[in-house]
């Protein structure tokens, strides 16, 4: 198996790490400090055409598989992922509408995410409903040729500067299996009885907008279902087995650079008239970050060589999610150490990458529910 990049894909990395490196090192702090994201810095990204790779030719995009846009999550994440997380999370749902949207969904809105003219969120998390989705209670009642929702959402990336929203409703609450009670309806954020509420105070990848929602009585027109009626459980999988794949890039992204703020420091600190690089505990470190990170990415790219090559692999995906999100939060915590009271200062890099860290293991499902997935397929 050769998971060498080819010369598209390389020209891809390249250019967006350089993209990266010339726009997100001068802002990260003030919009970290700030809870602050750039919206010009956003439509650049979609001008040069770092957003939203995967959505069709015919939609606007420009065709790639999922292995491309994880090529650019994984570059950005290692200049600054909280910028990276902000600008790539803008189409988090396109792959949802992609998969299972009508011709009209996608002629509508794909274009505008992938143009920079809008962005779109995908709400499913509920204060009562976490890793057990099938608990949402959101509800869309039909009346006439419409959808009337009521209820509220947590955590919904771009809950505040989304122009959509798909929303995980419950619209068959009577439904024997508790898979089948759900559909994705696509919201526009303008309708009346939207209301979100930005949510402060977030340990890390605080540029990324992250809003609690809530919903009085919002109509939309009955076509704005998203596919078929009781199908978003399932449909919400096959979206996680996609969006799961960027979250691993994204961790493997972080790891690299916490090995690389770990390496440049380390190589001038000296202590003890050295060094630290010349420490044997400080070379371990380093060689044991490096592995990991390379196991880390060997998974995902497996998983993604597979996911493109039309094979899902579900375990495969939850053994690449958990273990790069724990490669990240490792590597990050020993580059801190590394780095001593300095890395204890938000001046460092390293610390941001501590705080950023963390969420890889904890969205799109928890690093225990992903080892739940692997440890359910091995025992069946
Ligand atoms: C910054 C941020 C952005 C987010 N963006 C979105 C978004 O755009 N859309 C969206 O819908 N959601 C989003 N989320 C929500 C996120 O997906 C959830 O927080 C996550 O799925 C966990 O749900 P919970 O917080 O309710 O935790 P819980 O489900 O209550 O879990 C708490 C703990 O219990 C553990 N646990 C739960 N069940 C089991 C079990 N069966 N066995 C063992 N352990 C278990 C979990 O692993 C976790 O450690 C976001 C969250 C954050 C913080």
């Amino acid at each position: 198996m050769d998971f060498s990049l080819n010369k598209e894909q390389q020209d891809i990395a390249k250019a967006a790490r350089k993209f990266a490196a010339s726009e997100f090192p001068d802002r990260a702090r003030e919009f970290d400090r700030e809870e602050k994201f750039d919206l010009g810095l956003w439509k650049k990204a979609c001008d040069l055409g770092f957003v939203g790779v995967f959505i069709d030719k015919k939609y606007g995009g420009l065709g790639y598989g999922f292995f491309e846009h994880c090529l650019i999550n994984e570059e950005f994440w290692a200049v600054e992922p909280g910028i990276g997380s902000a600008i790539l999370s803008t189409t988090f749902g396109a792959e949802l509408l992609q998969m299972f949207g009508s011709e009209q969904q996608k002629k509508t809105v794909l274009p505008q995410l992938a143009e920079g003219k809008a962005i779109i969120g995908t709400a499913i998390t509920e204060p009562d409903a976490g890793s057990d989705v099938t608990m949402a209670s959101t509800t869309a009642v039909k009346d006439g040729a419409e959808w009337v929702i009521n209820g509220s959402k947590m955590f919904a990336t771009n809950g505040t500067i989304a122009r959509y929203m798909n929303v995980f409703c419950l619209t068959d609450p009577e439904n024997a299996s508790r898979h089948k009670r759900h559909s994705f309806i696509l919201v526009p954020t303008d309708a009346r009885g939207y209301q979100a509420i930005k949510i402060h105070g977030k340990l890390g990848i605080r540029a990324s907008d992250t809003a609690e929602l809530v919903f009085r009585d919002l109509r939309v027109p009955a076509e704005n279902l998203v596919g078929v009626a009781g199908a978003g459980f399932s449909q919400l999988m096959e979206f996680f087995n996609r969006t799961r794949l960027h979250v691993c890039a994204q961790g493997v992204g972080l790891a690299r650079a916490a090995l690389e703020e770990a390496i440049r420091h380390v190589k001038g600190r000296v202590q003890f008239g050295q060094p630290l690089a010349a420490f044997q505990v400080t070379q371990f470190k380093i060689a044991e970050m490096a592995t990991r990170i390379r196991a880390a990415r060997n998974l995902y790219y497996e998983a993604c060589w597979a996911m493109d090559n039309g094979r899902v692999d579900h375990a495969l995906i939850a053994m690449a999610k958990w273990y790069s999100g724990k490669t990240a939060v490792y590597c990050a915590d020993e580059a801190l150490q590394m780095h001593g009271g300095y890395g204890y200062i938000d001046e460092y890099k390293v610390q941001r990458l501590y705080r950023d860290a963390k969420i890889l293991e904890i969205y799109e499902g928890t690093k225990e529910i992903e080892k739940l997935i692997v440890a359910r397929t091995l025992l069946r």
